[in-house]
C-alpha cells in the first residue's frame, strides 16, 4: 500500500481512530483523518490517482452525498469508499450520484468496518493503477509526429473471453504512447490530435503491424486468438487501405480470419462514399468487422443495415452497473437481441464486476471483456495472466 493516500471522514472520532489503526496496520502511512467535510475536501488532491477517501454519508454539516457531489463535480481522480450505518437507499443514493458524476466507487463499507473488507476494497486500487496512465494534456502534432518515427506507440492488449466458458477468445489492440518523460499515455491524449491531421493513417498502420507481430509471437508460443483492432472512420478514407492490410497480415504470418476491425466513430465521416466501398472490400477479402461502442451517438444503426458487420459491442455504459440501473438494463437488453436477429456475436464491454458479468450473461452476450477478467496490459504480461485465469476459471 505504498504511496497511497487515505483521507478518512466521520464525524465519530472513535471510529476515525479505529479506521486510521486498520489503516497503518496494512501499510497505509499517508493518512488524514477529519471530523470536517470541508477540511477533508481540502486535504485531497483532485487529480492524483493514488487517493482514497472513506466517506461517513451521515454527518451534520455537510453530509456524505455532498461531499461526493464536490468530488464529482471537481473530476476528482482518486477512489472512494462510502462508509455505512445508514439505510440501503441513501447508500444507493450515494453511489447513483458518484456514478453519473464518473467517480471511481471502490464500494460500500458497514459500520463497524471489518479489517478483511477494508484490504480488499484496498487492494483493486493497487491493482488498477498497476495499469493506470499518466494523466496528461494533449499532445502536438509535432510530438505525434516525431514519436511515430520510432516506437512510441505501443500497443496493449485486453482479453475477451467467452461469456459461457471463460475461454479466451481474443484480445483487442489498445494504444498507448510511451513519452519520453511522463510515463505511458492513453489514447485519449493522442488519438483526435491524430485524427485532425493526417497522421491516423500513419498510426493505424503501425497499430496494426505490431499487434499483428504480437499475434504471431503467440501463435508460436501455442496461444490462438483472434485479434482485434480500433480503426477510426478516418483511416477508411485511404483506398489502398484492404491491399495494404492483406499484404501486411501475410508478411506477419496472421490469417486474416483471425483478424477484427472495430469500427469507431467519433465524429461523423467526412468522406462517406470512399469509407463505405473500404468497408465493402473488407468484408469481401473476410475480415471481419466490429461495431464498437454500439448505443452511443455516431454508432447507429443505419450502418448495422449497410454492411455485414460480424461483431457488435456494447457501449461500457450499458454494461457497468446495469444490473441496478433499469435503461442500461434494457438497452443491453434490447441490443443483445438485435445483433442475434442479424446474426452478429455480441460482446459487453465494461464488465467490472461479478454482478456486470452475471447481468451480462443473463442478457445473452457472447464475450465479456472489462477490468474483471483483466485491464490492458502489455504484451509480455499476457501469458502469465492467461496461467492465471486458468486457474482461476477452473476453481
Ligand atoms: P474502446 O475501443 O471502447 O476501448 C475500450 C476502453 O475501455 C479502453 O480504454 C479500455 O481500457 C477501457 N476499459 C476496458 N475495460 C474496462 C472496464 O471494465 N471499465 C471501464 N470503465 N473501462 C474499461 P482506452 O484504452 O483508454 O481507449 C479509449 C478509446 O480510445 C477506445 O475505446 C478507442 O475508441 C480509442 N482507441 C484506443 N486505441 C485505438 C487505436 O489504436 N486506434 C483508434 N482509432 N482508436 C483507439
Ligand atoms: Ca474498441
Ligand atoms: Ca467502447
Amino acid at each position: 500500500m505504498d504511496n497511497l493516500k487515505a483521507v478518512i471522514l466521520d464525524d465519530d472520532e472513535f471510529m476515525l481512530n479505529a479506521i486510521q489503526a486498520m489503516l497503518e496496520s496494512m501499510g497505509v502511512h499517508d493518512i488524514e483523518a477529519d471530523t470536517s467535510a470541508s477540511r477533508a475536501l481540502h486535504e485531497l488532491d483532485m487529480h492524483n490517482p493514488r487517493q482514497v477517501l472513506l466517506c461517513d454519508l451521515n454527518m451534520p454539516n455537510m453530509d456524505g452525498v455532498e461531499v461526493i457531489r464536490h468530488l464529482g463535480q471537481g473530476g476528482f481522480k482518486g477512489s472512494v469508499v462510502v462508509l455505512s450505518g445508514e439505510d440501503g437507499r441513501t447508500l444507493q443514493t450515494a453511489v447513483n450520484i458518484g456514478r453519473t458524476l464518473n467517480l471511481q466507487f471502490l464500494g460500500a463499507l458497514s459500520k463497524p468496518v471489518d479489517r478483511q473488507e477494508l484490504q480488499g476494497l484496498l487492494e483493486q486500487i493497487q491493482s488498477k493503477s498497476l495499469t493506470a496512465l499518466a494523466t496528461h494534456s494533449l499532445l502536438s502534432e509535432a510530438e505525434l509526429r516525431n514519436g511515430l518515427i520510432g516506437d512510441a506507440l505501443t500497443p496493449y492488449f485486453q482479453p475477451q473471453v467467452d461469456a459461457r466458458s471463460g475461454r479466451l477468445v481474443g484480445m483487442e489492440a489498445l494504444a498507448r504512447w510511451r513519452h519520453p518523460t511522463d510515463g505511458m499515455l492513453g489514447p485519449g491524449v493522442f488519438i483526435s490530435v491524430a485524427e485532425e491531421s493526417d497522421l491516423i493513417a500513419k498510426m493505424t498502420e503501425q497499430m496494426l503491424t505490431r499487434s499483428m507481430r504480437q499475434w504471431r509471437a503467440w501463435h508460436e508460443a501455442g496461444v490462438d486468438l483472434d485479434l482485434s483492432v480500433n480503426i477510426s472512420m478516418r483511416a477508411l478514407s485511404h483506398v489502398g487501405f484492404p491491399d495494404w492490410l492483406v499484404n501486411e497480415a501475410q508478411a506477419a504470418g496472421v490469417p486474416l480470419k483471425h483478424l477484427v476491425l472495430e469500427i469507431t466513430e467519433s465524429q461523423p465521416s467526412l468522406n462517406a462514399a470512399v469509407s463505405s466501398d473500404v468497408l465493402a472490400r473488407l468484408c469481401l477479402k473476410r475480415i471481419r468487422l466490429s461495431i464498437d461502442d454500439f448505443g452511443t451517438a455516431y454508432s447507429s444503426m443505419e450502418k448495422l443495415q449497410m454492411l455485414p458487420f460480424h461483431e457488435l459491442k456494447i457501449d461500457k455504459a450499458f454494461v457497468h452497473g446495469a444490473s441496478s440501473n433499469m435503461l442500461s438494463h434494457s438497452i443491453l437488453k434490447s441490443s443483445v437481441e438485435l445483433g442475434r436477429n442479424l446474426g452478429m456475436r455480441t460482446v459487453a464491454e465494461g464488465v467490472e464486476s461479478q454482478e456486470d458479468w452475471d447481468n451480462a450473461v443473463k442478457a445473452g452476450v457472447d464475450l465479456i471483456q472489462g477490468y474483471f477478467v483483466a485491464a490492458p496490459m502489455q504484451s509480455e504480461q499476457v501469458i502469465g495472466w492467461l496461467q492465471q485465469w486458468k486457474s482461476r476459471s477452473l476453481s
